[in-house]
């Protein structure tokens, strides 16, 4: 029986690791979703069948109003709302590591004292047991508050400001000495449950600590190193149970949270340290927004950046935050056709960091049914983008900052950028001249070859598809 159900474990960790396999691109990303979705079927089926300890009505009312608010909540969220969301989920998975590990514990105490009355010792819940116990509630604890710390912020519920004090890395460190020694005393003495609670609290406050110094822009990041922690507090939960699946699939959400926390802070060119402590600002001496744009700036209509488009062979959109606050996919996606009917060539260039999430520009061009021929990477169109007649930035700033080239004090120094600077002519929508993310002015805005069209994505876009229905 065990042999059967461990086979099928691993045919659902073969389609969880196909599924993200699909997920690295856009074109087979929905068959990779519904492929991760039919293995963890898979593997709820068959845990089901395997652990009775439940009654089967608790279990069907639980997946009932699980899926109830997951369906809810899948279909009403902005996508602009997405790290929240994924935030909650995190913090979810580690609450249940943490109730799960702390039951089991008290199962195997009970089991174990009545077995050898007054002898639950070491000698009771196998050594690596309560090792994993420890973890699953030492990282758990951290990951729940960690994630609704991040909710909060990125939810508006508190302030998203970096929260700093004096002594707080000490105060850290002390009580991560404090977790780690409870975790010990739950090793050593398995029926120490209040020890165990004693971690989960001490944990808790530390994952409060460790996520209010972070600003509420870079929780995206934390959100998914938060993401990585609930893999690895499910992995331990695995073994607290003996579940391959949950090992093996909570080691996959602990690995590719880890690579795409790895992912965004090489998209933005900093360390993870200066994300989790550092703050972002502008360098003392940097050039402020009045050096930088009084006098330069040249601003267009919509009817004058439809006669660029007229008159252009070869065109680049790169999207942006703004797009997706403006949900400008849409008719982006019809002025690039109405471009290519006239024989344009249309190319998206898509950032790494681009919007709040990784794949944030990806997900909402494939929404509008862009076609992923026309999705570039940065890295492949930069070598031939001065071949470029016109650049369409649109809610883009940091990303196609060229401060990032060339001013070693600034925040963005070293990141990569798109260099749309290098097109012919830049056409930049955006409602102002208003910073980005990392709050500096964009030398970009006041470039001789650019121009400004000052408005909402949408409403810009829409107005250059008309004047360009009139051309
Ligand atoms: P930015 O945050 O640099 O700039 C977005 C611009 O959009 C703003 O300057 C704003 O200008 C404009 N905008 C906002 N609303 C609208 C609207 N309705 N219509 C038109 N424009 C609008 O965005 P980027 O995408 O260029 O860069 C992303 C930044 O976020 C990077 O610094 C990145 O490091 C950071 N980041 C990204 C993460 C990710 O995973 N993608 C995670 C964490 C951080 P205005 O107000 O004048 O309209």
């Amino acid at each position: 029986m065990m042999s059967a159900i461990n086979l099928i474990y691993l045919v659902a960790a073969v389609l969880f690791i196909l599924g993200l396999r699909g997920l690295t691109h856009p074109r087979t990303a929905v068959r990779g979703n519904l492929l991760g979705a039919c293995g963890m079927l898979l593997a709820i089926v068959v845990t089901l069948t395997h652990h009775n300890i439940v009654s089967f009505e608790i279990i069907i009312i639980g997946i009932l109003i699980g899926a109830v608010i997951g369906a809810l909540l899948a279909t009403k969220i902005e996508m602009t709302s997405m790290p929240e969301l994924v935030a909650l989920f995190n913090g979810f998975g580690g609450i249940a590591s943490v109730l799960v590990a702390g039951a089991a514990l008290i199962e195997s105490t009970i089991r174990t004292s009545a077995a050898v009355p007054g002898n639950a010792g070491i000698h009771g819940p196998l050594m690596q047991i309560t090792v994993a116990t420890a973890a699953s509630g030492l990282i758990g604890a951290v990951t729940f508050w960690g994630s609704l710390v991040a909710f909060g912020k990125l939810k508006g519920l508190i302030s998203d400001n970096a929260v700093l004090f004096s002594g707080q890395q000490v105060l850290n460190a002390i009580l991560a000495l404090l977790a780690l020694g409870l975790g010990v005393s739950v090793v050593m003495d398995p029926t120490n449950i209040l020890a165990y609670w004693s971690l989960v609290l001490v944990a808790s406050i530390l994952g409060i600590l460790l996520t209010i110094p972070v600003g509420g822009a870079d929780m995206p990041v934390v959100v998914a190193l938060l993401n990585s922690y609930s893999g690895l507090a499910a992995a331990a939960t695995g073994f607290v149970l003996s579940n391959n699946v949950l090992i093996i699939t909570g080691s996959l959400v602990g690995a590719s949270g880890l690579i795409l926390t790895q992912i965004m802070c090489k998209g933005m060119n900093r360390s993870l340290t200066n994300v989790l402590f550092g703050v972002l600002a502008p360098a003392a001496g940097s050039a402020t927004a009045d050096e930088v744009y009084t006098g330069r700036v040249k601003s267009a209509l919509p009817e004058e950046v439809a006669l660029l488009f007229d008159a252009a062979r070869r065109v680049v959109i790169v999207p942006g935050y703004g797009m997706a606050v403006s949900q400008a996919q849409q008719p982006l996606a019809n002025l690039a056709s109405v471009l290519t009917e006239r024989g344009v060539e249309v190319e998206y260039a898509v950032h790494p960091v681009a919007g709040r999430m990784p794949g944030h520009m990806n997900v909402l061009l494939a929404e509008a049914d862009v076609p992923y021929e026309a999705l570039k990477d940065m890295d492949d169109i930069n070598p031939y983008i001065d071949q470029m007649d016109v650049a369409l930035i649109i809610g883009a700033n940091d990303v196609v900052n060229p401060l990032a080239r060339t001013d070693p004090s600034s925040p963005i120094a070293g990141m990569p950028i798109i260099d749309v600077d290098k097109a012919k002519t830049v056409v930049i929508i955006k409602r102002s001249l208003s910073p980005g993310f990392a709050g500096i002015p964009n030398p970009l805005f006041a470039a001789d070859n650019s121009l400004m069209l000052f408005g909402d994505g949408k409403k810009m876009v829409l107005d250059i598809l008309a004047a360009l229905k009139d051309t």
